[in-house]
């Protein structure tokens, strides 16, 4: 059973479906590509994890503790960097598997940072807005020790967005006394946020899935029906991006359900209505269908862009797609995995297809740092050559050692790694 929202969990790592996944490609990965068993063995564990209690004053002036993490996987390559989400689901091994899998992105894309993650288990949607403000404050002043420009970049996730980024940002800076925009990014423009980084993540999975369909020798064109799981902001700004390049987008779905209309669906009519009504529920622009059914629509291309373990060994065989581009992070157990390579369905894995955010990330932390701003269109250029760099590297690896994108990518993100541990050396 879940432990509730304000209870303390058992401080275990490996509870979580995401954790025995990722360890699972991990462990596979490693086997296949002979990885060194030392490297391997500090891989399996987190270099740190902080766990805090995080006291609130809720607005009918009661306290209540939520339990909030920060776990940093991997340093060797440079800073720590992943997102803060508040979900429910926030626990520990969670919390760890989603850390372990930003040091397989950014390594695979070739970004000089560390895997971390952050949360805290809440209810977002069931809160104000001066009550997530102050969970925020606190979450980021209990760890604040850990956190910093040179240390670890905390940046946005599920329920969190840039006025969470600015207020971690401020929090902080009062502490230290002065303005440290780039302990977060992520934030807004004014502050010292990057242009296209709201969008980045979504854009990203497109520029992966425009090289995923040169590589099949698929044409995107308004014959190519798109279904896209998660209305929220990969999955709201994906779908827009894939509507630019000229697909249809004719399911899409966020917590409540989605909707389908194999005609197309209007994408703003439907954000006006979920903005209204505060859900897709009973919106008039197309048929209802629940989160599970969504995924087993006819459609050329399947982007899931909401939670972890939403693709398992249950309904793989009922996918209809030829590719899955992944937005969110774990959508895809190993298990079905299986089944979906022997259904020769192409999967652009989630460590390539949605590393444009901390790809953005990046460029957001180079221009503070520098204090010197790029134009949108020099960021989407770089971003477009990381992109597809790193997708063809995968693909490279997937030929070369004849194994699936999954598998590859594990392998070109550990190959990279590996090296640098081994530089590095082993401390004492
Ligand atoms: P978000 O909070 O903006 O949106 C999440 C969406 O998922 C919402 O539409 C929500 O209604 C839906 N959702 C929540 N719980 C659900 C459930 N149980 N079943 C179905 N849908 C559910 O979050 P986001 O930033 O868009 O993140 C979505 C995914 O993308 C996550 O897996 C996240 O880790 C991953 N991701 C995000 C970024 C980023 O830059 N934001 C970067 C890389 C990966």
């Amino acid at each position: 059973m879940k432990p509730s929202q304000h209870e303390l969990t058992k401080s275990e790592w490996e509870n979580s479906e995401l954790f025995k996944n990722t360890t699972h490609l991990f462990h596979h990965a490693a086997r296949k590509m002979n990885l060194d068993p030392n490297i391997e063995e500090r891989l399996k564990w987190p270099k740190r994890a902080i766990v805090v209690s995080v006291p609130v004053r809720l607005d009918d002036l009661t306290i209540k503790t939520f339990i909030g993490y920060r776990v940093q996987h991997n340093m060797t390559l440079g800073p720590a960097k992943g997102g803060i989400r508040y979900h429910p689901d926030v626990d520990l091994s969670e919390t760890t598997a989603l850390a372990m899998l930003m040091t397989f992105k950014c390594s695979v894309v070739g970004l000089p940072l560390g895997g971390a993650k952050g949360g805290v288990r809440c209810d977002p949607t069931a809160m104000s807005r001066n009550e997530l403000q102050r969970l925020t404050r606190r979450y980021t002043s209990e760890i604040s020790n850990f956190i910093g420009p040179t240390k670890d970049v905390p940046a946005p996730d599920i329920g969190t967005d840039q006025q969470t980024m600015a207020w971690m940002m401020d929090t902080y800076s009062q502490e230290v006394g002065f303005a440290i925009p780039d302990v977060v990014t992520g934030k807004p423009i004014e502050i010292g946020g990057s242009l296209g980084r709201t969008d980045a993540t979504g854009r990203g999975v497109v520029y992966a899935l425009m090289e995923a369909a040169k590589y099949l020798d698929i044409a995107l064109d308004e014959n190519i029906n798109v279904v896209v799981q998660g209305f929220g902001k990969v999955g709201n700004s994906a779908a827009r991006k894939i509507e630019k390049i000229g697909c249809k987008v004719v399911a899409i779905s966020d917590v409540s359900g989605g909707i389908y209309n194999k005609k197309g669906l209007n994408l703003d009519a439907l954000e006006k209505y979920v903005k209204d009504n505060g859900t897709m529920k009973g919106s008039p622009d197309g048929d209802f269908v629940t989160n599970e059914e969504i995924l087993e629509l006819p459609c050329h291309i399947l982007v899931p862009a909401a939670i972890s373990n939403q693709i398992t060994e249950k309904n793989a065989s009922r996918i209809q797609c030829k590719i899955i581009a992944e937005g969110a992070n774990g959508p895809t157990t190993f298990e079905a995995d299986q089944i979906l390579h022997d259904k020769n369905v192409f999967t652009i894995p989630d460590i390539v297809a949605n590393a444009g955010g901390v790809t953005v990330s990046y460029f957001e932390w180079v221009q503070g740092i520098q204090k010197l701003f790029w134009s949108e269109k020099e960021v989407n250029n770089r971003l477009w050559n990381i992109m597809s760099d790193a997708f063809r590297r995968v693909v490279q690896t997937a030929e070369e050692l004849k194994v699936d994108m999954r598998t590859a990518s594990y392998i070109t993100s550990l190959r990279k790694l590996s090296r640098a541990m081994l530089w590095r050396g082993f401390f004492p």
